[in-house]
C-alpha cells in the first residue's frame, strides 16, 4: 500500500479550499519529497480552475502555476509530488477524466468530495504504468502533526 503523508494542517486547507470553491472544483498543486513507498506532502499551492466551460466537473491547472510551483520545490530542495482537486456532488473517486488527463507518474492525486457545501471524504491515488498505460493505485492518506514531517513554511 502506498503511504501520503500529509499534516493537520495542510489536510484540513485543502479541505477548506475545497468548501470555498463549491460548487466548483478547486484545484492545487502539492509540493514536498517521495520515495519508493511514500510521498510526503511539506507544502501545498492553491490553483486558480482554468477550466471555464464547466468548472463544476472539470479542472483546469495553469501550466505557467505549474511551472512557478515547479520553480518553488526547487528553492526549498523539494518536488511537485501530486495534485489535489475536489469532487462538487460526487464521490472521491477518480473519473475517466481524471486517470485520461494524468501525467505526473508516481505523484499522488487527492481528491475531496464536497456535498452542499461540506468536505466529506479525502482519497488519493498514486499514478503508476506508463504514458499509454496509466493507472490509478489506492493510496492511505497519513495525518501527522506538523514538526513530525520537518516541514517548512512556505
Ligand atoms: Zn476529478
Amino acid at each position: 500500500m502506498h503511504l501520503l503523508n500529509i499534516s493537520q494542517s495542510d489536510y484540513d486547507q485543502i479541505r477548506r479550499e475545497a468548501e470555498q470553491a463549491y460548487p466548483h472544483e478547486c484545484c492545487g498543486i502539492l509540493l514536498g519529497t517521495m520515495d519508493a513507498a511514500s510521498r510526503t506532502i511539506t507544502a501545498t499551492v492553491p490553483c486558480d480552475n482554468m477550466s471555464h466551460e464547466a468548472p463544476e466537473r472539470r479542472y483546469s491547472i495553469d501550466p505557467q502555476q505549474v511551472i512557478a510551483a515547479m520553480k518553488l520545490a526547487r528553492t526549498r530542495g523539494e518536488n511537485i509530488i501530486g495534485f489535489y482537486h475536489s469532487h462538487p456532488g460526487h464521490p472521491a473517486q477518480y473519473s475517466a477524466t481524471d486517470l485520461a488527463e494524468a501525467h505526473w507518474m508516481d505523484c499522488s492525486y487527492v481528491i475531496i468530495s464536497v456535498e452542499e457545501g461540506r468536505a466529506m471524504d479525502t482519497t488519493a491515488f498514486v499514478l503508476r504504468g506508463s504514458e499509454d498505460n496509466q493507472r490509478f493505485e489506492p493510496e492511505e492518506i497519513q495525518i501527522l502533526p506538523a514538526h513530525a514531517l520537518g516541514k517548512i513554511e512556505i
